[in-house]
């Protein structure tokens, strides 16, 4: 990749292919989007005193916080831009968030930067040693300065200062995590020469996130405080030789501590640096390589900035159009937010609760409702889920049918025809006997039938809560009040419903159907009453004659049956679904007719309100986006 040098005046050309897609990046950002999709960064990590401030400051001409300790104590975003006019005045400018309000101040020289972040850092992490991960934003414009936005994390330390947290070290470690595991993320490892590398933890954390090094790059800081004879050593690394990174590495020289003291000016460094590595004896190879100089530095990461941004943009797009129609739709299924006149709060309550009524009784009726139109919510399920359970109720009906159970109800029948056996001549059935052995039986049809009221009970509680929920969690007052009512008269009418099964089966008691219904079920029935397999029937004349009964006996339960499994869903969907729903219907319209009370339900509760809110940043924010992007394709 070819270096661009940052001390030639830059062709309009690159202006154009580079500026762009930066802005374009420090807007987003600008606007809040990292938080919603990750963008792309460069983000300069290293172990304390590694020399990422010195790097930086050679990068971006102006002087950061230095001393001891962790002097980077929030993430800084180091936004530099380039002057088109070679003699435009340097500017630089502060900002951050603090309890939500923006607070952004001018720094008017170079040399001021430092005090100005420290300032920041304080008001925001507080002025002991503590770390937050609030961004500061260091706004930079300068015609000597590369097009380039930069974060600067703080460094991983080992062991916790005086007076700072003891867990400080891990609180580094997440905060970088955070920054540097986003795939789209530039990672800029700053390791000295003089320690072994294989030590720092910086390129272990790189490694971690980054394996192959396709998105890290390496600089090597003090070349000249390098242990003599180790040169080789180094020079095997910048040739990716050792610890290899796809992107390679890049070797700086930045003042040392003797050099600030003696107020040895940045640019007078950089000139120093170039002659340095111009005339050194192991490093004038790299250099001729472009592999050395600060200068190089600063324009491969322009070049590797744009190159991500340009990969990223597709991405991004297709990110902030999913976002923005999730946004969207949250937005509208919180709906819109009270309206503070009278007339048009009362006309918002009643909409309210006209749009849940109708919710209710498509649901009720099985249609698609608004809430499970604008989310796949399983309300719409309610009949499907009732019908389920008349189909169940069905099938335990049908296995019920005596022949089906087990052979004992024969030996029951001709014991009951031995004991009430009267003067009669054998072979002429018994009907009380007959009768009495079907009302026992039918008792057993009892407990489906609840089980099966029980659970359109429990369905229709779960699905109505549901649906106050998504219409009402903004109004907890009305929620609570119209959840309330719902239960109570739910509660009545499952009891309604659990007297009209008893009368259901009051009636079956009476064992009665219409002869033409019952010869015909005979036929039906004929002599196919098929026995479990096992059972052995004994051929002695009671067993005959049970054998009969049975069979008639059957015949009826196919009537009984066929009645009782439509019989008993029909009254529990009376009740429970039509006569539950008019119900609150008119409890519902009844609070619409007497407002005063039903208003005060009305109070938005905070959470909501400023959930809300959030979402309306984030729908601004998105939108902005949206349209900064449409401007790449
Ligand atoms: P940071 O903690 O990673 O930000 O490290 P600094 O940039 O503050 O650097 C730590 C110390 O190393 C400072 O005293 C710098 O002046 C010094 N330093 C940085 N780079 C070089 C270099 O290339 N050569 C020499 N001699 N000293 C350097
Ligand atoms: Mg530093």
């Amino acid at each position: 990749m070819a270096a661009v040098d940052c001390s030639l005046p830059l062709s309009v050309n690159y202006q154009e292919k580079v500026r762009p897609f930066i802005d374009l990046v420090d807007e987003l950002r600008a606007n809040g989007l990292d938080r919603d999709v990750s963008l792309p960064s460069v983000v300069v990590i290293g172990d304390q005193s590694a020399g990422k401030s010195s790097t930086l400051e050679a990068i971006s001409g102006v002087q950061l916080p230095r001393g001891s300790g962790i002097v980077t104590r929030c993430p800084l975003e180091l936004r530099l831009k380039k002057s088109q006019k070679k003699d435009a005045p340097w500017k630089g400018c502060i900002r951050y968030v603090k309890n939500k309000k923006d607070v952004r101040f001018d720094v008017d020289e170079p040399g001021n930067v430092g005090d100005a972040v420290k300032k920041a850092q304080n008001d925001l992490a507080g002025t002991t040693n503590g770390i937050s991960d609030s961004l500061i934003t260091l706004d930079v414009e300068s015609p000597d300065i590369p097009d380039l936005t930069l974060i600067d994390l703080p460094g991983i330390a080992r062991i916790a200062a005086e007076g700072q947290p003891t867990d400080i070290g891990q609180q580094i470690k997440d905060l970088i995590s955070k920054y540097i595991q986003k795939k789209d993320t530039i990672i800029l490892a700053v390791v000295p020469c003089n320690v072994d590398i294989a030590t720092t933890e910086a390129l272990q954390m790189a490694q971690e996130v980054d394996a192959d090094g396709s998105r890290t790059l390496g600089v090597l800081t003090k070349p000249d405080l390098i242990d003599p004879g180790t040169e080789r050593g180094v020079l095997q690394i910048l040739n990716n030789e050792k610890y290899k990174l796809r992107k390679g590495y890049t070797i700086i020289k930045c003042r040392g501590q003797m050099d600030i003291e003696k107020g040895m000016s940045l640019e007078e460094a950089m000139d120093k640096e170039q002659s340095y590595f111009k005339s050194h004896e192991h490093f004038k190879s790299v250099y001729k390589e472009k592999k050395a100089g600060v200068r190089t530095l600063a324009g491969r990461l322009s070049t590797e900035l744009v190159g991500q941004i340009k990969n990223s943009i597709p991405f991004l797009k297709e990110d902030v159009k999913t976002k923005l129609a999730a946004t969207r739709q949250d937005l509208q299924l919180m709906g819109i937010g009270v309206p503070q006149e009278p007339d048009k709060k009362m006309l918002f309550l009643t909409d309210l609760l006209r749009h849940f009524i109708d919710d209710l009784q498509k649901t009720a009726k099985g249609e698609l409702t608004r809430v499970c139109l604008k989310r796949k919510r399983t309300n719409k399920r309610l009949f499907g889920d009732v019908r389920d359970a008349f189909k169940r109720l069905e099938r335990a009906m049908n296995k019920m049918m005596p022949v089906s159970t087990d052979g004992s109800i024969l030996q029951e029948i001709k014991n009951a025809i031995v004991e009430n056996r009267g003067r009669e001549l054998p072979r002429f059935m018994c009907y009380p006997v007959c009768e009495a052995i079907i009302r026992e039986h039918l008792q057993k049809f009892r407990e489906p039938a609840s089980v099966c009221l029980q659970e359109v009970s429990e369905l229709v509680e779960s699905v109505s809560t549901a649906l106050a929920t998504a219409h009402f969690q903004a109004f907890q007052g009305l929620d609570w009040e119209i959840k309330g009512k719902m239960n109570e008269l739910r509660m009545m009418h499952e009891k309604k419903a659990e007297e009209s099964v008893d009368q259901i089966f009051a009636m079956e008691h009476l064992v009665f159907t219409q002869d033409s219904i019952f010869i015909r079920s005979v036929t039906e029935m004929g002599d196919k009453v098929v026995w479990p397999i096992g059972h052995v029937t004994k051929q002695d004349d009671e067993g005959k004659e049970a054998e009969k009964m049975l069979m008639y006996i059957c015949s009826y339960f196919k009537v009984a049956i066929r009645r009782m499994v439509d019989q008993v869903p029909m009254a529990i969907s009376l009740h429970l679904l039509k006569n539950l729903t008019e119900d609150i219907t008119s409890q519902v319209n009844l609070m619409a007719a007497y407002p005063d009370k039903t208003l005060q339900l009305l109070e938005e509760d905070p959470d909501s309100a400023e959930r809300r809110a959030m979402l309306e940043e984030k729908l601004k924010r998105l939108m902005k986006a949206n349209q900064d992007l449409a401007r790449f394709n």
